[in-house]
């Protein structure tokens, strides 16, 4: 048989699957396995957001919406947009998607020809370099300072003719670091002077403890050239609405539209009205979850220094990220099959002899996992 597409072919799978697959499967064998590796807050949707959902259901809501998204959450992102992350943005230049994963897909697809770099700050979470590789990109890693976690002038050194587009992930998956204004006035200057794409994936950015979040776009002239992606899963407990967004200029936004459009032609239409409530309605649900993730915080990170793991600054996102010696895959293996917790290796992000571990697990499971973890060394 003919074989199949080569650019496919070429995207690893992701390096988390081994350890997740060996997890489930011991749970399927009846063992009691602690996940400190998932990436989704364990609360449930607030419940004004699901009401809003059962309305529009209820109300006949179930049919084609416009691409885009529905006028009405158009608007309240663009208000969200203009009034908390202070740049200015129209309706037009929104799309809403299937979750921030697939804006950033269409945004990969938008930007880049074949051939264009990417710059991609490692440790970085899995699917950016996937979706560049599938748009035909190329990525070309620069790892940041592993003491500070900012960035610094040796950027400058991943630049060339080629490159097109940087991802900055700040509060950041897999770190937790949250970039300050050095850090990200040095990519804006960077886009500025070489005339680069900026993409900045800000879906943490209601989780940070103690720190500002600085939207990219806000700086300078950078809203002409930035595509800020958001979504509903990780501040609102939505993981599985398939719920995000992209704001960018109109002529990126009508690029990423016609992807869209030939695609998965539109976000759920009564889905679109849960976020609406989200943006719209009582924002101390989003507070509560903050305060309860920076209690968890607290609490492993002072656990882990007490086991004398050096860890990374937990300023933001719902992730401890841990310095071990030797080999990270060894150390996810054995903490899996002798104390029963499920971690992500750091190989996974680009990150080898570091660790990922979870806290958007309820404080008596965390208790526990660290319980055992201490047991098994
Ligand atoms: N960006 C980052 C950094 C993430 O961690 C995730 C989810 N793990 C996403 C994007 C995708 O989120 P969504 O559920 O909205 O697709």
């Amino acid at each position: 048989m003919k074989r199949l597409s080569e650019k496919i072919a070429s995207v690893a799978p992701s390096a988390t699957i081994a350890i997740s697959d060996k997890a489930k499967r011991m749970q399927r064998d009846g063992i009691d396995i602690i996940s400190l590796s998932i990436g989704e807050p364990d609360f449930d949707t607030p419940r004004h957001i699901r009401d809003a959902c059962i309305d529009a259901l209820n109300r006949g809501e179930t049919h084609y919406a416009p691409s885009n998204g529905i006028p009405e959450l158009l608007q309240a992102v663009s208000e969200k947009i203009t009034r908390e992350n202070h740049f200015s943005c129209i309706p037009e230049q929104v799309i809403v998607t299937c979750g921030a994963k697939d804006a950033i897909y269409e945004a990969m697809e938008a930007v880049l020809n074949p051939g264009d770099e990417t710059i991609l700050l490692t440790p970085a979470w899995v699917s950016y370099e996937p979706c560049v590789q599938i748009a035909g990109g190329k990525v070309v890693n620069h790892t940041i300072n592993p003491k500070t976690f900012q960035l610094d002038d040796s950027l400058l050194e991943r630049v060339n003719a080629k490159t097109k587009m940087i991802v900055v992930n700040s509060p950041s998956n897999p770190t937790g670091a949250v970039f300050d204004t050095k850090s990200t006035k040095l990519v804006a200057d960077l886009c500025t002077d070489y005339d680069i794409y900026a993409m900045s994936d800000e879906i943490y950015e209601k989780m940070v403890y103690g720190k500002e979040h600085i939207s990219l776009a806000a700086i300078g002239d950078m809203a002409q050239r930035t595509i800020t992606i958001n979504g509903f899963s990780k501040a609102y407990a939505m993981t599985g609405w398939r719920l995000g967004y992209a704001v960018a200029p109109k002529e990126i936004i009508a690029e990423m539209s016609k992807v869209q459009q030939h695609s998965i032609s539109q976000a759920t239409t009564f889905v679109m009205w849960g976020g609406v409530a989200a943006l719209k309605g009582d924002q101390s649900c989003v507070e509560e979850m903050r305060k309860e993730f920076d209690r968890r915080r607290k609490y492993i990170i002072a656990e882990l220094n007490l086991m004398g793991y050096e860890t990374a600054p937990a300023d933001g996102a719902f992730y401890a990220f841990v310095k071990v010696s030797g080999d990270d895959m060894e150390v996810a293996t054995r903490w899996l099959e002798k104390g029963h917790v499920a971690i992500t290796p750091g190989s996974a992000f680009y990150a080898p002899g570091w660790i990922r571990l979870s806290y958007a697990t309820s404080m008596d499971r965390l208790k526990e996992a660290m319980g055992r973890i201490r047991r098994v060394g």
